[in-house]
């Protein structure tokens, strides 16, 4: 029947059309009335569908009769580096399923339509944003270490190419949330204003397409379909450096998009200066509009987003554990996540209640090291960070108040947390005797009992040295 059909369509469409549209689809079963073919990615579908859609209808129905009907499987690679499988918004009519979490699967649409050719060449174009909707403005947990980027990519969001932030480039090392908020602006988009159309697409998979089509040519083609678009997402922009030729399609798009006032994200592993084999006349317009960073979130932001993630997934730990692995996974928030799946995969597997053992257990395979030996020097550190206080002042012989008491606390914690003699905690304080460092526990207890704020800072301390020590 395919064959019958490609016969026809041969004859019809311009040879070079014919290449690149036609050849790269395979039948793959015929039931009853309805075709299903399958094509490579899910813009090949789009295009085919925007513009042979009739084709295909009538020369499908003159094989198949009236009640010919025709559905696609595309191999899509999800712009998702997660390994999770992408939810996809769905348009109109469409219903998808997918089946497994591989980066290339394959993803089914059927048409449950009784006859999808009768729908108009749309006049709207429909593509798939490429969103998962699990990247929400709300999952996204606000600290010190992203409120520019969020509350940007929330303005973005709200009035896309209306708003001074065009482009606005995120950056940020691996696993610090460029992913996500970039899809957390889409999405947004998506609800506030849903004729919009959007597209979140990483830098590899846009050369990928672009390197397609260019051997295809049909480069137009290509920077034809990105110039349609209202607000583009474009991950993971420094893989640009690879390829020069994507670059000058990159930069005639994006030089169309920004005059036509439509709206731009683009994210990065650094900042744009530092995006070495990156076009300077394409780096200069990142400058037009706002680059903004995003950090390693500190302690308390991190509690919080492993909160979030547990409330969202309904699960439940206790308040030590919590605290434990947010004080120890400080290299990215990937990590942190990765922690709590760790210790749910280990605690369902081995049918044992999580609590601070296993989480100790489980976070040697993440943290380099565990149940540390705490050292005056890391205790003095945590001290003055603490208060604020310069360390070589903590030393010296100072008599302010304030300095005063934060060194003798540090002398109660040393004393405390570390096996050191009091000689030795008192030769690591400028050589001061034994007797000072006893003087120097006597007062902060008896301080502990009549000054409550004072108490307070000095069971705060007690707690993190605590958890630098597990
Ligand atoms: P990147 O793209 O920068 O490598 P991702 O966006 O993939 O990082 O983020 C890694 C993981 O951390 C994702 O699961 C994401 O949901 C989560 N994450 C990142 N930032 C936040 C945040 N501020 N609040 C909650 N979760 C976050
Ligand atoms: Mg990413």
């Amino acid at each position: 029947v395919w064959s019958n059909c490609l016969k026809i369509i041969k004859d019809i469409v311009e040879w070079q059309h014919y290449k690149t549209w036609f050849e790269p689809i395979k039948p793959v079963e015929l039931k009853d009335y309805i075709l299903l073919i399958q094509v490579p990615s899910q813009f090949f579908y789009e295009y085919l569908e925007e513009h042979y859609v009739n084709l295909l209808a009538k020369t499908l129905k003159r094989e198949l009769g009236k009640d010919a009907r025709l559905e696609y499987r595309i191999m899509v690679d999800s712009g998702n580096s997660n390994n999770k499988p992408l939810t996809m918004d769905i348009p109109a009519n469409n219903i998808k399923t997918y089946s497994n979490n591989e980066m290339d699967f394959p993803l089914v649409i059927n048409n449950p339509v009784k006859n999808p050719f009768v729908i108009p060449g749309l006049k709207k174009m429909q593509i798939d944003p490429q969103l998962n909707p699990i990247y929400t403005f709300d999952s996204f947990i606000e600290g010190d270490c992203n409120r520019v980027a969020r509350r940007a990519g929330k303005t973005v969001a709200e009035k896309p190419g209306a708003n001074s932030f065009n482009p606005l480039v995120v950056y940020g090392g691996v696993g610090l949330g460029k992913t996500h908020l970039g899809q957390a602006i889409g999405n947004e988009v998506k609800r506030l204003h849903p004729s919009k159309v959007v597209l979140y697409v990483s830098s590899e998979k846009f050369i990928n397409q672009f390197q397609d089509h260019s051997r295809n040519n049909a480069i137009n083609d290509f920077i034809h379909f990105y110039q349609l678009i209202d607000v583009l997402i474009i991950d993971d922009v420094q893989f640009f450096n690879r390829a020069e030729r994507s670059q000058d399609a990159f930069f005639a798009i994006f030089n169309h998009l920004h005059q036509s006032g439509k709206q731009l994200v683009l994210s990065s592993d650094k900042p744009p200066k530092d995006l070495d084999g990156l076009q300077e006349r394409l780096l200069s317009r990142f400058r037009w509009g706002l680059s903004a960073d995003l950090q390693m979130p500190d302690y308390d932001t991190r509690i919080e987003i492993l909160d979030k993630k547990m409330k969202n997934d309904g699960l439940d730990m206790p308040r030590e554990v919590v605290k434990y692995v947010s004080y120890n996974i400080n290299s990215n928030i990937r990590e942190l996540e990765g922690a709590l799946i760790s210790l749910l995969a280990q605690s369902s597997l081995n049918k044992r209640e999580i609590d601070l053992e296993l989480a100790k257990k489980v976070l040697r395979n993440f943290v380099k090291t565990s149940s540390k030996e705490i050292t005056i020097d890391t205790i003095q550190k945590m001290v003055c960070e603490f208060f604020d206080v310069p360390y070589d002042k903590l030393l010296q012989k100072t008599r302010k108040r304030e300095i005063v008491q934060a060194r003798q606390i540090t002398m109660f914690l040393a004393k405390a947390f570390t096996k050191n003699s009091l000689k030795t905690i008192g030769e690591h304080f400028g050589g001061r005797d034994h007797t000072t460092v006893i003087h120097s526990c006597q007062t902060v207890k008896d301080l502990m009992d009549t000054d409550s704020l004072f108490r307070e800072n000095v069971m705060e301390l007690q707690q993190k040295v605590q958890l630098a020590a597990m």
